[in-house]
């Protein structure tokens, strides 16, 4: 962990450095408020010691300007100083210390409050990744790890509005897995998960990075690509009905054949506009392909 100390007494700078190197800390040195930014700036520490009273920026305003900064780490800030009255504290803690410590203090005291530093911070990183994780799961889907039909819903509103504010194309794929109901009663629920679970990992290495694929419904995904015409969406979807028939799912010693059939659909026709109506449009596309003999693609409106 590391721990900036920024405090114009060289003296005192030491005293810290000293406490802070024995915890097993790397310590960072700043003499004035100004080079305390930049140190900030350039290493990022968590545990921050500031001494009140500095040149060029003092401990207080440098505390404010580290809480108005946007930035997604917390640091955890106390404040040194050599005053004690109560009118000062109220005034570091009000403009964003975490906690104080006056001049002279003893080494014991202020190993306790950097470990006290140090456990808010672990705290707060350990909430922050169990936030990540539930974002996460709450935008893809648990079986085959693409988006979840909300969140890939969400894409398409949010690229079909940037297309229509920058005159762009957009191309949509609506897939369904042929026969799937087949491979779950031939081969058991397990094998049409791991069906499903494989076949989403080969779309999605088909795609372009700025492409996105999710898992609409059952064995349903929708396909959104963004800046792509309906020419470069049907290159794009002969590619996918390759991917998956080209190569059988291997479940249990079993080799399993799949296949997809797509609808196609885009924004350059009127008659798709919104998202209800590109969605509807893929997925009527999608039912010709179906009934068209599967394993193929159809284009709306044609
Ligand atoms: P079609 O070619 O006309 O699409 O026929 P199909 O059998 O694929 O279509 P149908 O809608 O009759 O069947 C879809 C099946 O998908 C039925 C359902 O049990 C199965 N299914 C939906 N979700 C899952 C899942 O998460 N895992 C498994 N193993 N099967 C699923
Ligand atoms: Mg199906
Ligand atoms: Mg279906």
């Amino acid at each position: 962990m590391k721990v900036l100390i920024a405090d114009d007494d060289k003296l005192s700078r030491l005293l810290v450095k000293d406490i802070v190197t024995s915890m097993g800390y790397e310590a960072l040195e700043a003499a004035d408020g100004e080079r305390a930014w930049q140190v900030l700036q350039e290493h990022s520490p968590r545990l921050v010691v500031l001494d009140w009273i500095m040149p060029q920026m003092d401990g207080t305003e440098l505390c404010k300007r580290i809480r108005s900064s946007d930035d997604e780490n917390y640091r955890y800030i106390i404040l040194l100083t050599g005053r004690n009255s109560k009118e000062d504290i109220i005034a570091g803690l009000n403009a964003g210390a975490d906690d104080y410590i006056t001049k002279p203090f003893i080494p014991q005291e202020f190993e306790m409050r950097l470990k006290v530093g140090k456990r808010i911070l672990e705290l707060q990183q350990s909430l922050q990744e169990a936030l990540e994780k539930q974002r996460y799961m709450a935008q893809h889907d648990a079986l085959t790890g693409i988006l979840n039909r909300g969140e890939i819903i969400k894409v398409l509103e949010k690229e079909l509005n940037r297309a229509e504010r920058q005159n762009d194309k957009l191309s949509l794929i609506m897939g369904d897995l042929d026969h799937f109901k087949q491979i779950n009663d031939t081969y058991g629920h397990m094998a049409g998960d791991t069906v499903l679970a494989e076949t989403a990992q080969r779309m999605k290495n088909t795609l372009r990075t700025y492409d996105s694929v999710g898992r609409y419904g059952g064995e349903e995904f929708l396909l959104v690509l963004p800046g792509c015409a309906i020419e470069e969406a049907q290159l794009i979807a002969r590619r996918l009905l390759n991917v998956i028939k080209s190569q059988p799912v291997l479940f249990n010693n079993n080799n399993i054949p799949v296949t997809i059939s797509l609808g196609l659909a885009s924004n350059d026709t009127a008659d798709h506009a919104g998202i209800k109506g590109i969605v509807q449009a893929a997925d009527f596309a999608m039912y010709q392909a179906k009934q068209n003999g599967r394993n193929r693609y159809e284009v709306a409106g044609y």
